[in-house]
């Protein structure tokens, strides 16, 4: 279900109203916007509020438009975001990955990057968090830099792939690290049939699994600010 556009306006007007007086901002236009990537834009000029949502997100429900906006707004007035709210918000993200076409095995390059090596970092997590009981897949990069996805495990061709973006001096070490970590609970959780009959990656038992990464919170965070 679509949201309206004046609703999502309305929405940011309330949002603004927690922290600004109303005389500051005398107009807000939200649209959607074709990023290539998941990324959004506030911005104002002379008191007009101009904000683009990736369209990706058009079908994002009201809570998490609700987060989107809180998140952009303590970017904007740097304020901190509740951890609910930026819960929601990656939840959500991730929930993507899943509807994004996947690409077949031929689309990767080597496990040993320019900066990391995935076969390095796997056998490093795995040793830590899971006693070494993981098999190893297929490891490798992916050819696309453009792709949404972070990192994907590929239960057919049991392969685990991270998304070469990451592989960049830029991106810090415990950041790829919490990439594959995530894809090796995918392996170990494997899914479960939800009542609806679709298919459940992400099980409470998983998230409660994921947080027990060492540096997660300041990794979501890295990621948070690199999203958007
Ligand atoms: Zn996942």
């Amino acid at each position: 279900m679509l949201l309206e556009i004046e609703k999502l306006e309305r929405l940011y007007e309330e949002k603004f109203q927690e922290f600004l007086s109303r005389n500051q901002i005398s107009s807000i236009q939200v649209s959607f916007y074709p990023y290539s990537q998941i990324k959004h834009t506030l911005r104002i000029r002379s008191g007009k509020v101009i904000v683009r949502i990736a369209n990706s997100f058009q079908n994002a429900p009201i809570e998490v438009q609700k987060a989107l906006a809180s998140i952009l707004i303590a970017k904007l007035l740097k304020k901190p975001v509740s951890s609910d709210e930026k819960k929601l918000y990656l939840n959500f993200v991730a929930s993507l990955k899943k509807t994004i076409p996947q690409s077949g095995r031929r689309n990767l390059k080597p496990a040993k990057g320019k900066f990391y090596d995935l076969e390095e970092i796997f056998d490093r997590l795995n040793e830590k968090y899971f006693q070494n009981t993981l098999s190893k897949p297929i490891l490798g990069w992916s050819t696309r830099k453009t792709s949404r996805k972070l990192g994907r495990y590929d239960f057919v061709n049991k392969t685990l792939i991270v998304n070469s973006a990451l592989d960049d001096s830029k991106v810090p070490d415990y950041v790829v690290e919490m990439i594959v970590y995530h894809e090796m609970l995918h392996m170990k959780h494997s899914f479960r049939k939800g009542k609806n009959g679709k298919k459940c990656f992400h099980t409470a038992a998983f998230r409660e699994e994921e947080k027990k990464f060492e540096h997660f919170e300041k990794a979501e965070n890295w990621l948070l600010n690199n999203f958007i």
